[in-house]
């Protein structure tokens, strides 16, 4: 069976085409776009402007392309929220909402499960079931931004955020990162064409210097990206500075070693004066030490970038565990007696499984 035609996954030029070869007015292209994207419509019912017949035309050709939200989980703190969506042919993909004081990021998935197998991550040791479509990817983002509309939506006054310090500024997305399951260069394609339909300002218009992707470190994704004309941050999770350890956690350090993956990132930064962001899960007693550290600094020192750390979130498939409090201390001191920027992030939405890495299939 083909699959019906979704709206999500086509670029406008597409939809123009669609309904060129329908004789339908080259306008209904622009109309249906800014439902989809600025009105956020998730039914072709909520598209008024359309004549009835046009509707019933759609609706039996095509589908907007929306999953299903299978389950939604918040945490204790009311603070982190997790969705699961069904996606066709059974496969399941899992989003994040987090609010922060000033920020509500979308932590959004690239692929059903991953193919990379890094040793500490809930989502590597379940596999790869396929790769997201961008209309999938893109449908995460709508997702909460429909939810958000439906709670209150739009801006809040400043006036009225500051009043509230409990409550964040804005009850719209500030930030989207490509960090939920999946290697989003693993998948490069769909994803940048996501990305673009996000940023595209005739839709939803949200700024690539507010959305993140981040890698495992795959080379060729790295030098493709440099060449992008679109401002998206990258993140690079590097997790160890010796390629003993890294070929261990992160086993596609085989394949591009440090002595591969910094050379590219350098270039990166040099072709578009971005900074980059280096992620470092904290395991105890593993690359926890002051010699890593201190091979970290070695590594990106005079590098345009940034380091986060964040403590390991425990998942089932592997026993490490997250590093102290003492040891984080340690480990920053190094970082910060070499003029390393890090920061430590928040771990976030740990008793809904919603933490980086947590984010798994389970049946
Ligand atoms: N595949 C991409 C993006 C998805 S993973 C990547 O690897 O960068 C998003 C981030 O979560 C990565 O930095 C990843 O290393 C990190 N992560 C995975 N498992 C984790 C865990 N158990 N605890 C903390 N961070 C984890
Ligand atoms: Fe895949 Fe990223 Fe998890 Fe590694 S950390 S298995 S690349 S999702």
């Amino acid at each position: 069976m083909t699959r019906p035609l979704a709206l999500l996954d086509q670029s406008f030029d597409q939809l123009q085409d669609l309904f060129a070869s329908w004789g339908e007015p080259a306008y209904r292209a622009n109309q249906v776009w800014s439902r989809l994207y600025q009105k956020l419509a998730a039914s072709f019912d909520e598209m008024t402007e359309l004549p009835k017949s046009l509707r019933e035309r759609l609706a039996q050709e095509t589908i907007i392309g929306v999953p299903a939200p299978r389950m939604e989980q918040r945490s204790s703190d009311g603070q982190t929220r997790k969705i699961l969506f069904a996606l066709p042919e059974g496969a399941q993909v899992e989003s994040v909402l987090m609010d922060y004081e000033r920020r509500r990021t979308a932590c959004i998935s690239t692929q059903a499960g991953c193919a990379v197998g890094c040793l500490f991550c809930a989502t590597g040791q379940s596999g790869l079931q396929r790769n997201l479509t961008s209309g999938e990817i893109v449908a995460q983002v709508l997702y909460f931004a429909r939810e958000l509309k439906s709670e209150g939506g739009g801006q809040k006054s400043e006036v009225a955020s500051r009043k509230s310090d409990l409550q964040p500024p804005t009850s719209s997305l500030t930030n989207i990162v490509l960090m939920g399951m999946g290697e989003p260069f693993a998948n490069y394609d769909q994803v940048m064409s996501a990305v673009r339909r996000l940023n595209d300002p005739t839709g939803f218009n949200f700024g690539a210097r507010r959305m993140t992707v981040s890698t495992v470190g795959l080379v060729p994704g790295i030098k493709r990206l440099a060449q992008e004309d679109i401002q998206i941050n990258l993140a690079v999770s590097l997790h160890a500075a010796t390629d003993d350890l890294r070929d261990q956690l992160v086993p596609i350090n085989q394949r591009y070693p440090l002595s591969v993956l910094l050379p590219a990132v350098r270039e990166y930064i040099e072709r578009t004066h971005r900074r980059v962001s280096f992620e470092w899960a904290l395991i105890e007693g593993v690359n926890d030490t002051p010699e890593q550290a201190r091979a970290l600094a070695r590594l990106v020192k005079g590098m345009l970038c940034h380091v986060n750390l964040i403590p390991l979130n425990p998942t089932s498939g592997y026993p490490g565990a997250a590093s102290t409090r003492q040891r984080i201390a340690a480990f920053r001191a190094v970082l910060e007696s070499a003029n390393i920027p890090n920061t430590l992030r928040l771990r976030r939405g740990i008793d809904i499984q919603a933490g980086c890495g947590q984010l798994a299939q389970r049946q």
